[in-house]
């Protein structure tokens, strides 16, 4: 099977976009992920998968702990910085969840110790059992066929 062609059909999976980001040696590292879902409600369990190449993979296992930050409709650029799609250096603020950052505006932050890691194929999934939660009542930033879209009014 051609890897475009799988590509292609996994992204007509509409999905919103997360930054993960987790702290190793003092510095804040984030990361853009829409491989994200709830696992279990009792425990409360969520899952990421992080891709071989990323970066991200070992700050995780060496902090064993992250963030999953709902991105808001007007944090497309924010996106795009942790994807590593906008090449010069911005200052990003995070706020701080029981000591894990969390994404400044974020429209949802759910912070977890991992509590099992799954290495499957080329990516690692992350089982996380959730620490603490925080909400805002805004828009998601929403990713569909490799384009950033936002819902529309009713
Ligand atoms: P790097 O490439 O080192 O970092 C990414 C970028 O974030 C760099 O430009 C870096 O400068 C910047 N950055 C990091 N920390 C900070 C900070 N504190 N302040 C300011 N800038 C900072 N990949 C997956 O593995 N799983 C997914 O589910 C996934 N979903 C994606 C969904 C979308 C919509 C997109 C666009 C990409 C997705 N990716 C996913 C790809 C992934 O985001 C990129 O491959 C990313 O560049 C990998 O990050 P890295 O950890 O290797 O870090």
């Amino acid at each position: 099977m051609d890897d475009r062609q799988f590509r292609n059909v996994m992204g007509k999976f509409a999905t919103g976009v997360t930054v993960v980001a987790t702290q190793v040696d003092g510095k804040v590292h984030g990361m853009t992920a829409n491989a994200f879902m709830s696992v279990s409600l009792n425990p409360k369990l969520i899952v990421v998968s992080i891709a071989e190449k990323a970066s991200m993979l070992e700050k995780i296992k060496q902090s064993k702990s992250f963030s999953v930050n709902i991105l808001a409709a007007d944090q497309q650029e924010l996106s795009m910085i942790f994807a590593g799609q906008l090449k010069e250096h911005r200052e990003v603020q995070f706020d701080w969840l029981g000591g894990i950052p969390v994404l400044h505006g974020s429209l949802a932050q759910i912070t977890c110790e991992v509590s099992a890691s799954h290495v499957e194929g080329d990516h690692t999934l992350f089982i996380g059992k959730v620490k603490e939660i925080n909400i805002v009542d805004s828009e998601p930033l929403i990713y569909f066929s490799g384009k950033y879209r936002k819902l529309a009014e009713e």
